[in-house]
């Protein structure tokens, strides 16, 4: 039985440093199937569920041109996560990774990040498929898929740079 929070055999702990103030302000909550971290995805799917994207005021005047995005990048807190893992054993064998070679929630920041669908805007809220957090995770950032963006403004000379 796996249990939430425990520490697995070869995992290590650290005396995680106090936060600092990164202002992180939550633009919105996402709402998903999902009410226990256990029945979660590992990861989502382009063709997972449909799950919502509740965008607070005063952002939902930056949602414009989004729409133009088939995919879009969804990064959120993974706010019910310990944080001071630096080596973890995600098969509970004994068997560990360093936190950083992994995409486990437990992390010293637990940004998550996924690309999903966009299906619709509707006003503040975004219909997308591809997602894997709990109902209510706190979003930080919406992005278009970084893959179908061009950039906008004009080169700058590090967009010429090479190696050597
Ligand atoms: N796709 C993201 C990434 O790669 O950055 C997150 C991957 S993480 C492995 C997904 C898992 O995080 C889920 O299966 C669930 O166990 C856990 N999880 C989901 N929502 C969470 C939350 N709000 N707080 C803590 N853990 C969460």
């Amino acid at each position: 039985m796996v249990r939430l929070n425990e520490i697995r055999a070869g995992e290590i702990a650290v005396a995680a440093p106090a936060a600092d103030d990164a202002g992180l302000v939550y633009i919105g909550r996402i709402h998903t199937p999902w009410t226990d971290r256990l029945a979660c995805p590992r990861q989502g799917r382009l063709d997972g569920p449909s799950c919502r994207i509740e965008l607070f005021e005063p952002w939902v005047a930056a949602l414009d041109g989004l729409a133009a995005f088939a995919r879009i990048e969804v990064l959120y807190w993974l706010d019910a996560s310990r944080r001071d893992l630096v080596r973890q054993s995600p098969a509970n064998d004994g068997t560990t990774r360093g936190t950083f070679a992994l995409r486990s929630p437990v992390r010293p920041n637990p940004i998550g990040t996924s690309i999903v669908t966009l299906v619709s805007i509707e006003g503040n809220i975004l219909t997308v498929r591809g997602l894997d957090c709990l109902d209510g995770t706190p979003l930080l950032d919406l992005k278009p898929d970084r893959t179908l963006f061009t950039p906008i403004a004009p080169p700058q000379a590090g967009d010429f740079e090479t190696e050597g």
